[in-house]
């Protein structure tokens, strides 16, 4: 995912294989409402994920950063103090803007140079050389969020971004269960108060 890749012309699989991971690690950033009151164990797992994600290394086993090595961990912690805030505040800040309905300015400075060309008539974006995590990061969620239909989706539970698969409108059966169940008694009180209505307006004619 890095490299001689191409932006925004070609329909990529967004909910499958590196792009789907990826599609699911922002979505999962842009969930996360402050890193501070994160323990460091878990600020850590997520610098290694987002290391991960973006250069396309194996999967983190299960979130947790047993047996790596010592330069390893020494980068890890790096990003984690250097370019995860920003990376999150950038990330967030995108997605959740324009999820709300707003107009969100592109941060430019912070995107990676990137080069156009013709190919069989077809504009072609690719990024000149490997980035930094930061740069790339963005460029990576900017190709998603240029996808058609728009692949992420804030549930109306509880908040959170989520990746959605056709028509999903919640992020998870729970929440699934907790809209489709509010609704049901939204709808249950509707009834009840015309009821009454009824009741009452058949009371004053008789
Ligand atoms: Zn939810």
């Amino acid at each position: 995912m890095h490299g001689r890749q191409q932006a925004n012309s070609a329909r990529i699989a967004v909910t499958t294989g590196r792009w789907g991971t990826l599609a699911r690690f922002l979505a999962r950033l842009a969930s996360i409402s402050s890193l501070n009151n994160r323990q460091q164990r878990d600020q850590l797992a997520l610098a290694d994920e987002l290391e991960r994600v973006v250069h396309g290394g194996n999967a983190p086993v299960s979130g947790t950063l047993r047996g790596i090595d010592r330069k390893r961990k020494a980068a890890i912690e790096e990003i984690s103090r250097r370019i995860l805030p920003a990376a999150h505040a950038s990330v967030r800040g995108l997605l959740n803007g324009v999820l709300e309905g707003n107009v969100v300015p592109l941060p430019h400075d912070q995107l990676p140079q990137s080069y156009v060309n013709l190919e069989n008539g077809v504009l072609v974006e690719r990024l000149g050389v490997q980035k930094p995590i930061a740069p790339l990061l963005l460029f990576n969620l900017l190709t998603l969020m240029r996808q058609r239909p728009f692949p992420f989706g804030r549930c109306p539970v509880c908040r959170n971004v989520f990746v959605r698969v056709r028509r999903q409108k919640y992020c998870s059966p729970s929440c699934t269960y907790k809209g489709v169940e509010a609704a049901r008694k939204e709808k249950r009180r509707e009834y009840m108060r015309a009821l009454m209505r009824d009741r009452r307006a058949a009371t004053r004619r008789r």
